[in-house]
């Protein structure tokens, strides 16, 4: 099995009924194709998701939950509900909710620590504003983000954990890193990830892009050293096109000595 991971994030787009159809589409699309795929549906179409990805290689993720266990959270959602459901994991710290919700890296520390306890795949999101690129923060951003974000999280946690590496300013705006700089800021994530634990265990930690991938840039970008994959937005909305960028990223075949 691949260890490639493609996830989708669908964000607040789309009705169950329109999840459903999908799906309809989209599973025949994929059932060969040798990846991890993750589709963070919206909530109200979650059940629909697990049940109809029952028995198929594809995942289920949320886009967020409360960092608390239970109580008085009026209009929240947490991570044993989410669990209960049959769904895999959570998108944790994605950019929009830091800008629009004031997410703060302590914040994104809890539900890490909160979804890991109840059995959840955190998709751990992080990485710089265009004015902290600018300015030359971005390795100290992601030190930031890192190790607060990942604060109490043991090694043998980490096998749960995927960090999404997503520029702020690629997400959604069609513009994406050089290939090299994307290269360079993966190895910058193993090293802050080295210094927290060790080069093995860092090593062995999924480590994905997310910004502006769509289905022309994914043959480049999926063939990166040292990238495990990738996180879409706009560009997994619609199935054909998802699909083609998940096969850039599955693993190539290896051709037979004559
Ligand atoms: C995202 O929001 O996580 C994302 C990667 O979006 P897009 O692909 O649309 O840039």
């Amino acid at each position: 099995m691949s260890n490639k991971y493609v996830m989708a994030n669908f964000k607040m787009n789309k009705t169950d009924a329109e999840v459903e159809e999908y799906l309809n589409t989209f599973l025949p699309l994929v059932e060969n194709i040798n990846a991890k795929i993750i589709l963070g549906v919206p909530f109200t179409s979650l059940k629909t998701a697990v049940t109809k990805t029952q028995n198929s290689n594809v995942m289920i993720a949320a886009q967020n939950m409360n960092e608390n266990e239970k109580g008085a959270y009026t209009g929240e959602v947490s991570a044993d509900m989410l669990k209960n459901l049959g769904v895999d994991a959570v998108i944790v710290g994605h950019s929009e909710r830091r800008s629009n919700y004031n997410e703060t890296d302590e914040l994104v520390n809890k539900k890490i620590l909160r979804g890991l306890k109840s059995g959840l795949i955190c998709i751990f999101c992080v990485g710089e504003t265009m004015y902290e690129r600018k300015n030359q923060m971005t390795e100290q951003v992601l030190v930031r983000q890192i190790t607060e974000g990942l604060k109490s999280v043991y090694a043998n946690e980490l096998k749960n954990i995927i960090v999404a590496y997503e520029p702020v300013w690629a997400i959604g705006t069609g513009v994406t890193p050089m290939d090299v700089e994307i290269v360079e800021t993966v190895k910058v994530i193993r090293n802050i990830l080295t210094s927290m634990y060790d080069e093995e265990i860092s090593k062995e930690v999924v480590v994905t892009y997310g910004g502006s991938i769509n289905e022309i840039n994914c043959k480049e970008i999926g063939k990166f050293e040292g990238l495990d994959g990738a996180l879409i937005g706009g560009a997994s909305l619609m199935p054909e096109k998802f699909a083609k960028i998940i096969n850039a990223f599955k693993p190539k075949a290896t051709r037979k000595k004559a």
